[in-house]
Order: C-alpha cells, then sequence, then structure tokens
C-alpha cells in the first residue's frame, strides 16, 4: 500500500493559471502595497501591486511588439534580480512558457537549452551579453530577440521597461489557458539518466506546489512579521518555487541577492533583521563555521531551512551549538515542482536528519529497485501528486523510463521511512551529482572526454567531500593505447572539462586513470562499482 501524506488533503483549483493565483482575485490576506521585493544595494522595491501592474504591461508589451503567441518560450540567463519576477510573470500573463538558465552557462551550453527548448526570445543583463549573444548565434535566435533587465546602461537591445502596450491599444481579451495541460515553466534536469532534458511544469502543477508548501511550511511565517532572504538562484526550482512565487502569494518581503556571497547575506540579515531563509548544505556550514559569522547581528533569524542535496545532523547540530539557530530541511526535485517533504520548525531537533513529511495530496511508495517489491520501510522512493511534472519536452522515451506501470514518478533517490510519517535520504540510485546544490549531470562531461582524442572511455561519479558538506565530480578515465598516463594529461583533461562547462560542473574530484570501465553485458555502465571504488579510495587517502 502505498503511503498517503499526513496533512489533511488540501483543495487544488483545476482552472486557476498561475497569474491568476498569485494576482487575479481578491483573496490576499495582505495590502496590495505590501512590499514583496527589495534589492538591498539599490534600495529598490517591489510592492504586490507594483509587480501585477508591470507583469500585465510586460506581458501586453510582449504580445503587442513581439507578436507574442501562446506557449511561446521565454529564456531566461540573468543572476538574480527584483525585476526577473516581472518577466517572469509578465511572460506567463502573456502565454508564454518560462525556461530558467544558469548565468554561468557556456555559450555551448546556453545554446543547447535555447535549441532544446525553440526559445523565441532570451532575457538577459547588460553583463552577461557577451555569452547570450554567442549562444543566441549559434542557436540561430535573432539577436533582435534579446531583452535585458537589470541597469538601463544604453545599449542596443531593449530594457524590458520600454516593453509595453502603447496607450492607444485596445485591452486584449483575456488568454485562455488550460491549467492542467498548458506549461509554465520548462526547467532542465538531467533527470535519472543522460543530458538535461525539460521538465515540464503546468500551470497546474505550480500552483498545487504553491499552496502544498504554502498549507505546510508557508504556514509558519506571517506577512507581517517575517521577512526571507533570497540568494537561491531563482533559476533553479528551489529557488524559483520558494523565494519567489511562495513570497508573491504569501506576502513576505524578500530581500533578493543576486548570488550567495557570506559577507552580503550576513550583512543583509543583520540590516534587514531576516528571520528566514532558504539554502543548501554549504551555506548551513559556512553558519556552523565561518570567523565571519560572529561579526554580524544574527538574533533575528528563527531557522535556516536546508534543501537540494543531504545535510548531516553533524552541521545541523554544529550551528545549534554554535548560533542557537534551528536548522531543518526539505527535499525535492525539478520534476516535483520543487517540495515533496518539508519539516515543520518544531521537528527539526526531534527527527534530525529527516527531510520532514510528504506535501498534502501526495502519495510516496518505497521500492526495492532490484525486485520492483514495495517495501515498507526503505527502498527508491515513487511518487504520485499534483505536483509531479507532465513529462520531458519533446522527450517521450526518457518520459516514458521516469514513470511506473501504475503512474508513478520514480525519483532515482533512495528513502527510509519512519513509524511518524518522516522520510530520511539514504542514498542515490541515479547518476546525478549534486556541487553546492547545483546539479552535474555525468554524460555530460563524459561526452566531452570521450570527444578527446586521447580518451577511450569514461565514466563520471560523484565523491563527497565532507569539508565542504558537498559533492564533486570525478572521472575515471581509459587512455588510449600508447597514451602515458600522468599528471600533465590529468591536468589536460581537467583543464578541457573546465573550459567547457559553468564552474559548478569542473572536476573538482580530479581525475583518476583506469584500464577499463566496468559495464554489464549489455553496456551499461556499471556506476555503482565506480562509486563504491571512489568511496574506498577516499577512506583510504
Ligand atoms: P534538482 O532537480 O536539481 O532539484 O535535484 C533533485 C535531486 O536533488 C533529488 O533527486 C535528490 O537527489 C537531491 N536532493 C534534493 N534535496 C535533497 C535532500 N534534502 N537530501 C538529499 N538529496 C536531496
Amino acid at each position: 500500500m502505498p503511503f498517503d501524506s499526513t496533512f489533511p488533503p488540501l483543495d487544488i483549483p483545476e482552472d486557476v493559471d498561475l497569474w491568476s493565483l498569485l494576482f487575479a482575485g481578491n483573496q490576499r490576506p495582505f495590502p496590495a502595497n505590501k512590499k514583496i521585493l527589495t534589492c538591498p544595494e539599490t534600495h529598490g522595491s517591489y510592492t504586490w501591486s507594483d509587480l501585477r501592474e508591470a507583469s500585465i504591461n510586460f506581458g501586453r508589451g510582449l504580445q503587442e511588439q513581439y507578436a507574442w503567441k501562446k506557449g511561446d518560450v521565454l529564456a531566461f540567463y540573468t543572476p538574480n534580480s527584483i525585476d526577473t519576477p516581472i518577466l517572469t510573470l509578465g511572460a506567463l500573463y502573456a502565454g508564454a512558457i518560462v525556461s530558467p538558465s544558469n548565468p554561468l552557462y557556456t555559450p555551448e551550453e546556453l545554446a543547447f537549452q535555447l535549441r532544446d527548448s525553440s526559445a523565441k526570445a532570451l532575457v538577459t543583463q547588460p553583463a552577461y551579453l557577451p555569452t547570450a549573444i554567442a549562444a543566441a548565434k549559434k542557436a540561430s535566435l535573432s539577436l533582435s530577440r534579446i531583452i535585458l533587465l537589470g541597469s538601463q546602461d544604453a545599449s542596443d537591445f531593449p530594457h524590458f521597461a520600454s516593453i509595453h502596450p502603447s496607450p492607444s491599444s485596445p485591452p486584449q481579451p483575456v488568454l485562455s489557458i488550460s491549467p492542467k495541460v498548458d506549461p509554465a515553466f520548462l526547467v532542465y534536469s538531467s533527470g535519472t539518466t543522460g543530458l538535461p532534458k525539460g521538465v515540464i511544469l503546468t500551470h497546474y502543477n505550480m500552483v498545487a506546489n504553491i499552496l502544498q508548501a504554502s498549507a505546510t511550511e508557508g504556514s509558519q511565517w506571517s506577512w507581517s512579521v517575517d521577512k526571507q532572504l533570497a540568494f537561491l538562484p531563482f533559476f533553479h526550482i528551489y529557488g524559483l518555487t520558494c523565494c519567489v512565487l511562495l513570497s508573491i502569494y504569501s506576502g513576505w518581503e524578500t530581500i533578493v541577492l543576486e548570488r550567495f556571497d557570506l559577507a552580503k547575506c550576513l550583512s543583509a540579515i543583520a540590516t534587514h533583521r531576516i528571520t528566514f531563509l532558504y539554502c543548501p548544505p554549504p551555506v548551513i556550514l559556512a553558519f556552523s563555521k565561518s570567523p565571519l559569522v560572529s561579526s554580524y547581528d544574527l538574533s533575528s533569524l528563527k531557522v535556516l531551512h536546508s534543501g537540494a542535496a543531504p545535510l548531516t545532523k553533524e552541521l545541523t547540530l554544529a550551528v545549534w551549538d554554535r548560533l542557537k539557530i534551528p536548522v531543518k530541511q526539505g527535499f525535492g526535485l525539478s520534476e516535483t515542482s520543487a517540495v515533496v517533504c518539508c519539516q515543520m520548525v518544531p521537528e527539526w531537533k526531534e527527527f534530525m536528519g529527516s527531510v520532514g513529511q510528504l506535501m498534502p495530496n501526495m502519495q510516496a511508495k518505497l521500492v526495492d529497485p532490484s525486485t520492483g517489491k514495495e517495501e515498507t520501510q526503505e527502498g527508491e522512493l515513487w511518487l504520485k501528486g499534483p505536483n509531479v511534472f507532465r513529462g520531458y519536452y519533446k522527450n517521450e522515451q526518457k518520459t516514458k523510463e521516469a514513470f511506473s506501470r501504475d503512474g508513478y514518478f520514480m525519483t532515482g533517490d533512495v528513502f527510509r521511512r519512519d513509524g511518524h510519517g518522516n522520510f530520511y535520504c539514504v542514498d542515490r540510485l541515479k547518476e546525478l551529482i549534486k556541487y553546492n546544490g547545483y546539479p552535474v549531470p555525468p554524460a555530460e562531461l563524459e561526452g566531452i572526454l570521450v570527444g578527446h582524442k586521447d580518451v577511450a572511455d569514461a565514466c563520471v561519479v560523484g565523491i563527497e567531500d565532507k569539508a565542504l558538506a558537498t559533492e564533486a565530480p570525478r572521472a575515471y578515465v581509459v587512455l588510449r593505447e600508447g597514451v602515458t598516463a600522468n599528471p600533465a594529461k590529468a591536468q589536460e583533461l581537467v583543464d578541457l572539462i573546465a573550459s567547457k562547462v559553468a564552474p559548478h560542473k569542473k572536476l573538482r574530484g580530479g581525475i583518476r586513470f583506469v584500464d577499463s570501465v566496468p559495464k554489464s553485458p549489455s553496456g551499461k555502465v556499471l556506476r555503482r562499482l565506480m562509486r563504491d571504488q571512489a568511496k574506498a579510495e577516499e577512506r583510504a587517502a
């Protein structure tokens, strides 16, 4: 029997699109002039009604000036900005599908996403133009389809503020969106195997996850008292759902940092009297260890919430011992619109190490991956729920492989469940590596390595870096006959990868030369054996 969520079920509307959930109707418990997004550097901020109005303007501007059609994809290549939500939600207002990407991507990585998603326009910032232009050219996206946000420096490219309907234009008919069918976001994830794929998150998926998270995690925060600090990237589902969409829905003020920087983070907490924040484990590590932490007043912080990668009990306790701030944990994936499980604040100590309980309206199974048998305590986590994605974009095969015959999404993560309904992450079956919470698809790095003239075969696995509270990618490489394995060759391959991918995918775990990569009779790489070997090497080191 599957496990049902222990939370009371929610009524999730099937006819409400994401923009309307946030901005239509009059159900908000907070005033329309409530400040929602603030930039600590420029001191600029947007209220709920600013966001509503600006997103309508941008959406109507897209329709009028860019002949935007329902289902056209708008890609994003930008660090966090308080403007990003305006363009994101404005695009949704115009019926767009939003596809965000990492602003540290190389031109090749960005071009892949632009091509794969058939993006019709690209949003970026002036400082990111060189890569954006190079990628647009590679993906045959006209440069006239690049739109800027952030500073309004003189540029040949239009700033979003100039994209609005003309005063004389008649009101447009309201777009008809089918929330259960129409995608709102196309976020990229490698899933359990292979290269990054577009994860189709429908309006209904996103509406559901906001309501699920709001009824649980969000119910602990008050719009009139609490403030969050957001440095999680808005291009990743964790930041997008928890920092942007949940804030607008809940009326929390969110102080937005472009990216994580410890000194800026601590200073913003002290200045803005931040009460909670979402982060990955390496940030928890910084709170537990960095001498800088002692120089700031963190007394406003009620809790730190960790997600995106496993958090150890040791780190949780280290922060508590040093700062007396509880650290709680959640779990989610791109394919589940983010949140699957979440600890509530009081649970952090009693169920330390747990990621909490299943969101409302979700069901889970724990399945033995070798027998396919349902287990009661531990196994691969399979999920059903309104927040579970529709499939991978233009990839029926991978979509089919991601779901069980009875319609469960098979996460590739191994979990244990206790008698109270709390889940604990035990292991990961899938290839994915997470560096500082950022996904690293091994297949991408292996593809680059085997493209080198001296490399016969390669397998990339994650090694645990306890000191930095993260995994790091390591490559096991088989050289072609006659090529000498030496430190210079290893450095050459490390440099090759560094030149081709975003910084979080670098081979920080180094290179090991091997005679062969273990394979099954059907030729499938036996990654588990390589991971075990990597673990043994780490223990011996
Ligand atoms: P992404 O699609 O980038 O959000 O990555 C999802 C994957 O991150 C999951 O399938 C897990 O492997 C991992 N993950 C997320 N949160 C946690 C957590 N709290 N503990 C362990 N792994 C996590």
